[in-house]
């Protein structure tokens, strides 16, 4: 961590909230479901799919994650009331996972079960690492009775090219990232060229099995890596598709656009911004830095 990471993680607390609410701002579509919606109608507008979260990790309660598969349920009623062009994504950690993994089970089970009368998806993202082995059990346990459901690998993990080898079996819809909790070396990368080629490396075994990716990436090179992989393996869009955070390289997702690829807008909406916008900078200082430029540009 830089001495300017080092200054941003500490005085955190001390940073008003509506300082916060500014850092969060581009990134979040608001706090309730019609703001969410809103968003996702700009977008499908100007030729984006999206996928909705709500945000909330770690809970200590249960009755918290009864509330966000609630929460889940009425958007994913809103998103076919209005023929939106949506999927969700949750986090399991928000479902109860650390509290009990059979009561996360049958949160998770709950909400797809809700999407398929829908013919929806829902993608479950990775948490930090000692969340992997358990959101990987939940996946492919699930994955045996629901084929509307994803899961997510980072490239920044040392394990995952094994992780990969795993979900290749059984034919999994994958999105690959870079992964935005810093883990200690000893189990991830913290090279950004490594973290770059396992991501190419990755994405190549996956593709090249049939998976279906979401490549989940603002890097330009990994665009770029990406573009010659879907060249050389002669895929059709519909085998893929690229994926960017709101408020995150706008000019970026219009290019990818542009060149004919499909491109999902990860949106996040709900109530909880504050804790989770200081948890996230927490956690990661780096976007802090993104932040700043964005606000100055
Ligand atoms: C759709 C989607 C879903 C994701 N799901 C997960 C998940 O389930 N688990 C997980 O660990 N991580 C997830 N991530 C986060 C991901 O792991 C990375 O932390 C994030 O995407 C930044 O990596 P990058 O590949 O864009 O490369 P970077 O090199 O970090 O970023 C490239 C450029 O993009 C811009 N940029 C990137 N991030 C930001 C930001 N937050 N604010 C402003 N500018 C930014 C900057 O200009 C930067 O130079 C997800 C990302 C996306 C796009």
């Amino acid at each position: 961590m830089s001495p300017f990471d080092k200054v941003v993680a500490t005085t955190l607390p001390v940073v008003p909230k509506p300082l916060v609410r500014r850092f969060a701002g581009p990134y979040i579509a608001g706090e309730t479901l019609d703001d969410q919606i809103r968003v996702i109608e700009s977008l499908n507008r100007e030729g984006f799919m999206v996928v909705s979260g709500i945000l909330g990790e770690f809970v200590s309660r249960q009755e918290e994650s009864e509330e966000a598969v609630a929460d889940y349920k009425k958007a994913l009623d809103a998103i076919a009331a209005q023929k939106l062009d949506s999927n969700i994504q949750v986090k399991p950690t928000h479902l109860g996972l650390k509290l009990d993994k059979e009561f996360c089970y049958q949160n998770i089970r709950t909400i797809l079960e809700h999407a398929k009368t829908y013919e929806n998806f829902v993608r479950m993202d990775m948490e930090d690492s000692p969340t992997i082995d358990d959101t990987l059990e939940l996946y492919l346990r699930l994955h045996e009775e629901f084929d509307n459901f994803g899961c997510v690998i980072q490239a920044r993990m040392r394990r995952s090219l094994d992780d990969v080898r795993r979900l290749v079996n059984v034919g999994a819809n994958v999105r690959l990232c870079k992964g935005v909790y810093l883990e200690p070396r000893e189990h991830a990368y913290t090279d950004r060229h490594i973290i770059q080629e396992n991501y190419t490396m990755l994405l190549d075994e996956l593709l090249s099995a049939g998976c279906y990716v979401g490549i989940a990436t603002h890097d330009e090179l990994l665009v770029w890596e990406a573009y010659r992989l879907i060249d050389r393996l002669e895929l059709e869009p519909h085998q893929y598709e690229f994926q960017m955070l709101h408020g995150v390289e706008r000019e970026l997702r219009t290019i990818v656009r542009d060149a004919g690829h499909r491109l999902r807008v990860a949106v996040p909406y709900g109530p909880s911004w504050y804790p989770y916008s200081i948890r996230r900078l927490r956690n990661n200082p780096e976007i802090t830095g993104y932040v700043l430029k964005s606000i100055f540009k």
